[in-house]
């Protein structure tokens, strides 16, 4: 299937290309496009001048981009791929701040807010009440690994409606809180020497539930004086801005569609939490290259191919269309671009392929990383072969998620490319600027970008889908396996774990488990806890065989268990 897509049979045209590449404008089956490089230097000098003041999410400069863009993609005869307008708003949050007047009671006193406790900003308004459950970090990691689990489990039942105590650094609370809810908990309070001066502002996103920070002498109370009853009260404003997607098509006959797409937001001033590499202090951040130059290049291309389909393409039937996106708050956290990929899934009019462009302004030795090449069938052939006539340093990569927008897409189960020409020592500083942009790399670029597009329409290849594993952060393990028995929540010796009861018929009970047994060891691991032995349960297969030694009277006894 792949040999098909390029010029099969037409070898001599291939020789022609390489013979002429550098002395003509590109020529795709005939047919001469040409990059137009003076504009995709004006238009990039426009969105990095210091006048637009770091295109931030939210301000009045990040509307003037999203409409200049806009506006071009009008001028190339684009119309809106979505709805009426081919500029699409979105709300987002700015940032969360905590109101004050939080909260907090226990043992009939009222707690000091700043000095006992705090509630962090990206808790959502906060009134709960119930019994603290202290849990060692490392216990909660591992049920971290396996969230789901617990719903099937009895230990739910225990969780359910107590408030998690625990002691977790601070940069990596936010990680634990999915898991933490998915366990049942209602809060989670947690200390750490190093957060006791959280501010009660912050711009990352909200989580599901109240989190709480709580000084060490008030966790020493909890920890000696075992389910204290507290009550926590707090608000949480959530303030929220406008920002803007761009999307606009060249349609083809059907409604399939080539995306290409890049992001046109940056860090405005930097400052805390915005991303910025800076230290200390504040900056214009321009994002020349970040992403002044892969929205140009996105832009330029559109023109170009919008003449094609002009001049070349227009009634020829089975073509593709092409849609050019431009999104908003990506530096926020891909927030555009999920925004646009949800409506367009429930619009049933995902693209067919979304190439991205994230950084491509500074071409090094001619080298250009491409990422996503396992995303689809004859991704790599596609990308290797049109590189043929442009001979840059390629490094391929198979990943279609990563930091930037085409993983909002390969997350819907679109195909997907990733194009940048990489990070450097300027990176999300105020010195990532437009005199620091290599404008014939940027140029070769967007002709590379325009050819495996042109290439795509002309040979009507059909991105296939791949599906691969989605990081590790978001893996989830369920409990495939259950033995059939209850723990014994009682048991804290720390030497194994007590069988509560056993389940007539299910795997434990024909293996002779009875109540009262101490399983110390299960599949060679040994078991100290309910949680080893959750972790131990998890990494079993339907239909396997393990071996559980198992305390009994003062005895070992080997069990062979059949799952
Ligand atoms: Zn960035």
């Amino acid at each position: 299937m792949l040999n098909k897509i390029f010029y099969s049979g037409d070898s001599s045209r291939i020789i022609f290309f390489v013979l002429v590449i550098s002395l003509l404008p590109l020529n795709i089956n005939g047919q001469q496009f040409k990059i137009d490089s003076i504009r995709l230097k004006s238009n990039l000098l426009f969105l990095a001048d210091d006048s637009m003041k770091g295109r931030a999410p939210g301000t009045q400069e990040d509307s003037i981009s999203a409409a200049f863009i806009a506006n071009q993609l009008r001028d190339y005869g684009f119309v809106p791929l979505i709805g009426n307008s081919i500029l699409i708003p979105f709300t987002f949050t700015i940032h969360r701040e905590v109101v004050f007047g939080s909260t907090f009671r226990t043992l009939g006193r009222d707690l000091k807010v700043g000095v006992d406790f705090r509630i962090h900003p990206i808790s959502p308004n906060v009134q709960v009440e119930g019994e603290i459950m202290v849990m060692d970090f490392g216990d909660l990691k591992r049920l971290s690994a396996n969230p789901s689990a617990i719903e099937s489990s009895p230990m739910k039942k225990v969780f359910d409606g107590k408030l998690l105590l625990v002691k977790v650094p601070y940069d990596s609370i936010q990680f634990y809180t999915t898991p933490v809810s998915l366990l049942g908990f209602k809060a989670l309070l947690f200390y750490s020497s190093e957060a006791s001066s959280i501010s009660d502002k912050s711009r990352s996103s909200g989580v599901s539930i109240p989190v709480i920070w709580i000084s060490d002498s008030l966790a020493e109370v909890f920890l000696n004086e075992k389910n204290l009853f507290c009550e926590i009260a707090g608000k949480i404003n959530v303030v929220r801005a406008r920002s803007y997607n761009i999307a606009a098509v060249k349609p083809g006959i059907d409604n399939r569609y080539i995306m290409a797409g890049a992001h046109y937001d940056h860090l405005g001033n930097g400052g805390e939490g915005s991303g910025s590499m800076l230290r200390s202090g504040e900056g214009i951040h321009n994002g020349a290259d970040d992403n002044a130059s892969g929205v140009v290049s996105v832009l330029e291309s559109g023109r170009v191919l919008s003449e094609l389909f002009n001049k070349k393409w227009s009634g020829n039937k089975g073509n593709y269309g092409v849609a050019i996106a431009a999104f908003g708050a990506e530096e926020r956290g891909l927030i555009g671009s999920k925004v646009l990929a949800d409506t367009l899934l429930a619009l049933n009019k995902l693209p067919s392929l979304m190439l991205n462009l994230d950084m491509v302004g500074r071409m090094k030795e001619n080298k250009l990383q491409t990422g996503g090449a396992g995303t689809f069938k004859g991704a790599d052939s596609l990308i290797r072969k049109v590189n043929e006539n442009f001979n840059f340093q390629l490094t391929v990569t198979n990943d279609g998620f990563g930091p930037s927008d085409h993983s909002s897409f390969y997350n819907k189960g679109v195909p997907v490319l990733y194009f940048t020409t990489g990070v450097h020592k300027e990176y999300h500083t105020p010195d990532d600027d437009a005199k620091l942009i290599n404008f014939k790399g940027l140029t070769m670029v967007t002709e590379y970008l325009t050819s495996i597009i042109s290439e795509i329409i002309e040979s009507r290849f059909e991105p296939e889908y791949i599906k691969s594993m989605a990081p590790a952060s978001d893996t989830r393990r369920s409990f495939k396996v259950t033995l059939g028995l209850i723990p014994d929540f009682t048991y804290e010796k720390g030497d194994g774990f007590r069988v509560g009861s056993v389940t007539d018929g299910r795997p434990a009970q024909i293996a002779g488990m009875k109540e009262g047994d101490i399983i110390i060891n299960m599949n060679s691991k040994k078991i100290n806890n309910i949680y080893d032995y959750m972790t131990a349960l998890g990494e079993l297969k339907q239909g396997s065989k393990t071996q559980v030694v198992i305390k009994r009277d003062l005895q070992e006894i080997i069990l062979q268990i059949e799952l």
